[in-house]
């Protein structure tokens, strides 16, 4: 292994250690990244059963867009070089969300004034409140736009002036903004139903995060890579070679190497090799790094207890199916299906605590976005859902496969019932990922597919705000689900961009 000596090591070559490393290299700096997997993408991956390729993890990707109508992430991916690399197919539907008390099953179109429409016919008297809140959406994520066209240095007086609603609205929860804006119940419950992509309850879910990602996914429409979320993850990889970056697959960073004074001296990995760098991009936990990389001696109490006051967020719990027949034969007619318990988003996330009571899932099928995503005649459909607490530590080894047996049961009876479907005959593969396959395939602590749960203290905005107090230890930088814009696709290539531009930064100061 080279002896080089790097400006930056990436821990990850996840979504947001990708981005990030991108960014590095463009600026000319020497960019390293160790991924411990042998492919790139983290959770942005794909895997092959039979002769089904299935997505790993996306169900949306929030705000790309298109040529006339782009998204943040579509002007991000401009600016690292990838967008040309990559193909998609735009899809119109939001989601059906039936809920299985009886009282929903309802089914959203993406596009402004479509949801608007379509919420009336449902909700006749919510015209005034759902459009109010498309209005005060909008001035949500031009306020954030602007915040981050200054890096968050915003001026007083300007945001006052321009963005009055985005201010009052900043502590506030989805629903405390939702009633006052005087909504129907039942409206309310239908435009929740986005909820469990950022996986905290309404009541303590800040308006401003949820509103700029129902915004950003009803105004610039759902676009499918062609090539699954991997597609993307090796054209982000394709790019770091181009700029002369290096990435060392199957290799595990163990320890990060400093001084007594906490200067980043560089990375050990499993092998017990070193790989000498300056500053390091963390696209793993907190958690991880200061409880096993860094050595326990020179962790303040600070960091220390930062890290402990946070609340992993939602564990993944997935089932990936290819079936024989085509979603037409087997009458599967949406793309984006949420079903819940009920659409009370407080009760639904205490069902979601205990592996018992957890019968929401997030079901997609694939085919009804990108009809040749699978072999002609066949379907594939993925359902996620999240487990709110730690409750899978308590299934034994003994128990594991029998557990497993029991998720797929439960994902295909509910699916079944609630959408009226007969799926189970026409199986031909079937995968089952619980949260000790993801803690074993990202090291993420519990199996945490979501980060840290952005509630009330910590959401979007105090973590925004407080980025630069969070940045503790001199050259050591997160980007990722666990950073300061929380987990999801655009959020990991978002904290991403920030975090790479920093450390650019960090490296023309001391340069100077
Ligand atoms: C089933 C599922 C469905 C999802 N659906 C959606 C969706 O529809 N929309 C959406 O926006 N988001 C979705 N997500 C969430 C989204 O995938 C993640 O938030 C996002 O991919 C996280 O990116 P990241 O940058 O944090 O990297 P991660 O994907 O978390 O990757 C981190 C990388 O770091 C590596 N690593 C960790 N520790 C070390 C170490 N010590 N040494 C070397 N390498 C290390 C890991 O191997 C991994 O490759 C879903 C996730 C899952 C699992």
């Amino acid at each position: 292994m080279s002896e080089k000596k790097y400006d930056v090591v990436v821990i990850g070559a996840g979504n947001g250690g990708l981005t990030a490393a991108i960014r590095v290299l463009q600026k000319n700096h020497s960019c390293l990244i160790v991924e411990k997997h042998n492919l790139p993408g983290g959770f942005a991956t794909s895997f092959v059963r039979g002769r089904f390729e299935f997505e790993a993890s996306l169900h949306e990707l929030n705000d790309y867009g298109c040529d006339d109508n782009i998204g943040e992430i579509g002007t991000l991916f401009k600016e690292l070089g990838v967008y040309s690399k990559l193909e998609w197919v735009r899809t119109y539907e939001a989601y059906r969300m039936i809920t299985l008390d009886g009282k929903y099953d309802v089914t959203m179109p993406l596009g402004v004034d479509k949801f608007i429409e379509k919420m009336c016919y449902y909700v006749p008297e919510a015209r005034k409140s759902i459009t109010d809140f498309f209005l005060l959406a909008k001035e949500v994520v031009e306020a954030q736009t602007y915040s981050s066209s200054v890096n968050g240095n915003t001026d007083k007086k300007y945001m006052i002036k321009n963005f009055p609603n985005f201010i009052r609205c900043g502590s506030y929860s989805v629903n405390e903004v939702l009633n006052s804006l005087k909504m129907p119940k039942k409206a309310i419950d239908i435009l929740n139903a986005y909820w469990c992509y950022l996986g905290v309850d309404c009541d303590r879910l800040s308006f401003l995060h949820y509103a700029s990602m129902v915004y950003r996914y009803i105004k610039r429409y759902v676009y499918v890579p062609k090539l699954k979320s991997h597609g993307i993850s090796l054209a982000l990889e394709q790019r770091i070679r181009e700029l002369n970056g290096d990435i060392y697959y199957n290799c595990e960073v163990e320890k990060i190497l400093t001084d007594d004074d906490r200067n980043i001296l560089g990375v050990q990995l499993k092998d017990g090799k070193v790989i000498k760098c300056d500053h390091i991009i963390a696209n793993c936990s907190p958690t991880t790094v200061f409880g096993k990389l860094l050595d326990k001696r020179i962790v303040s109490e600070q960091e220390k207890r930062a890290t402990n006051a946070r609340k992993l967020s939602g564990r993944g719990i997935s089932m990936f199916l290819g079936l024989n027949k085509s979603c037409d034969e087997l009458n599967i007619t949406n793309h984006n299906y949420f079903i819940y318990d009920t659409a009370d988003t407080v009760k639904q996330y205490k069902l979601m605590e205990s592996l018992k009571t957890n019968y929401a899932q997030a079901t997609v099928c694939l085919n009804r976005a990108y009809e040749d995503c699978s072999p002609k005649g066949t379907t594939i459909l993925y359902f996620t859902s999240l487990l709110m607490s730690d409750d899978f530590s308590n299934v034994s080894e003994h128990d594991y496969f029998k557990m497993k047996d029991f998720i797929a049961e439960r994902f295909i009876s509910t699916f079944e019932k609630a959408t009226n479907t007969k799926i189970r005959d026409s199986i031909e593969e079937i995968a089952v990922a619980t949260p000790q396959t993801y803690a074993r395939y990202t090291s993420h602590p519990q199996g945490s597919i979501y980060g840290y749960e952005t509630h009330t203290w910590d959401s979007l905005m105090p973590r925004m705000m407080m980025m630069k107090e969070d940045n503790t230890f001199k050259n050591l930088r997160f980007c990722g689900g666990f950073a300061m814009r929380s987990s999801g696709f655009s959020s990991a290539y978002i904290s991403g961009d920030i975090v790479g531009r920093q450390t650019c930064g960090d490296i023309a100061r001391k340069g100077r």
